[in-house]
């Protein structure tokens, strides 16, 4: 690890005031924010993230880890933790994909740790990316190239892709957030602000160095999810090599509204599949307005995985992708929901 200069936040304007001297692409920054540091750390040893200094923002954990669940919606902290959110009665009982895409996530030690801010933000587990002994790596080194189009890509994306990067987005948190419509709130040297949380991240067009749409010193305080009788009928679905302490090959967060037999209204993220967390709309579409059954499912999945491109050893992906989707959707079809008068 290189040498680096540690500060801790005191508030959250001496933390962006800190963070303005971010570079524009976090790969490159100059200065990176401490949570959990489950991310941060691992890469600093690698050598692949090299800041010259480290602003803990632990200390402002009271006010930005609060969870608020209220008939309106719920609100969690950035800086609170993944078992905490995981775990809360109200996130259980009326989103369990947020839920469920905590605790299916890493393992018991690192939701610990590991906060939700932190979380969206972890970079890709690309096995040339994470390795500066290989030259070619578009993300790492912009221009370089990248090693994986041509070589061992069984885990990278199928979705969202172009020839400058094919990694995927490993989180799980991010692909239920993407689905329930959620938005995020940041608050930086320019001031507060509260953007859609499915444009946090950029899509690829050719610099896969500048991952998100973060301005130097943001920092992101809190989470929003609109309460409603889609996000109590919603679930995450995972599906790895391992059952456990594993990332997702493919996952499916899904949330419906339902009439009888009928999809009111049905929301689709697919995770393990695409370059960020991915909102699937083709399939929404097809799903909408029509009963829930084996072929409609099937059809709307058929049209999620519709602009798939596959590079050899992930050509197993769409199907894995379209099955778990289509498992997903006949889960939530027929999972127990509560319901609450307050929706
Ligand atoms: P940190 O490491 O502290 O920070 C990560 C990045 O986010 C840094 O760039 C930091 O500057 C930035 N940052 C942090 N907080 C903020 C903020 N509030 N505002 C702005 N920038 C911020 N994740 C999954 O989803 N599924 C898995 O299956 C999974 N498996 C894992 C297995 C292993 C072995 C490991 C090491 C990790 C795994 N993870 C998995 C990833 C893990 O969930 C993340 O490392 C963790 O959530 C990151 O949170 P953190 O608080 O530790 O972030
Ligand atoms: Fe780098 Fe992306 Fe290619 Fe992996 S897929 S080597 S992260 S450019």
């Amino acid at each position: 690890m290189r040498p680096f200069t540690y500060e801790r936040a005191a508030d959250l304007a001496q933390a962006s005031r800190l963070g303005l001297e971010t570079g524009q692409g976090q790969t490159d920054a100059r200065v990176q924010f401490l949570a959990g540091g489950t991310t941060l750390i691992d890469l600093m040893k690698l050598d692949v993230l090299r800041p010259e200094r480290v602003v803990d923002i632990t200390p402002l954990r009271s006010p930005y880890a609060t969870i608020e669940a209220g008939p309106n919606g719920l609100r969690l902290g950035a800086l609170a933790k993944m078992s905490t959110v995981a775990e809360h009665p109200a996130v259980l009982a009326d989103y369990p994909a947020i839920s469920q895409s905590l605790q299916l996530a890493a393992s018991a030690q690192l939701r610990n740790m590991a906060t939700l801010g932190g979380n969206v933000l972890q970079r890709t587990r690309c096995p040339y990316y994470r390795d500066p002994s290989w030259m070619a790596c578009n993300k790492r080194t912009p221009g370089s190239g990248c090693a994986a189009i041509a070589g061992f890509n069984r885990n990278h994306a199928v979705l969202g892709v172009d020839r400058s990067c094919i990694s995927q987005y490993p989180g799980d948190f991010g692909v239920a957030l993407v689905a329930l419509d959620a938005q995020i709130e940041l608050s930086g040297p320019q001031g507060q602000r509260r953007i859609a949380f499915a444009s946090l991240h950029r899509p690829v067009e050719g610099q896969p160095h500048i991952e998100t749409t973060l301005m130097p010193g943001e920092v992101i305080t809190a989470f929003q999810v609109t309460a409603g009788g889609w996000a109590r009928r919603s679930l995450y679905l995972k599906v790895r090599d391992r059952a456990s302490y594993e990332f997702a090959i493919a996952s499916a967060a899904v949330a419906l509204e339902m009439d009888g037999e009928i999809v009111r209204q049905a929301r689709i993220g697919l995770g393990g599949m695409a370059y960020r967390p991915w909102r699937a709309h083709e399939a929404e579409a097809v799903l909408t307005g029509k009963p829930l059954t084996e072929a409609s499912a099937e059809a709307a999945a058929a049209a999620a995985l519709g602009g798939a491109v596959t590079h050899g050893n992930n050509a197993y992906k769409p199907e894995l992708g379209r099955r778990t989707l289509v498992r997903a959707l006949m889960q939530a079809k027929t999972m127990p929901v509560a319901t609450r008068k307050d929706c």
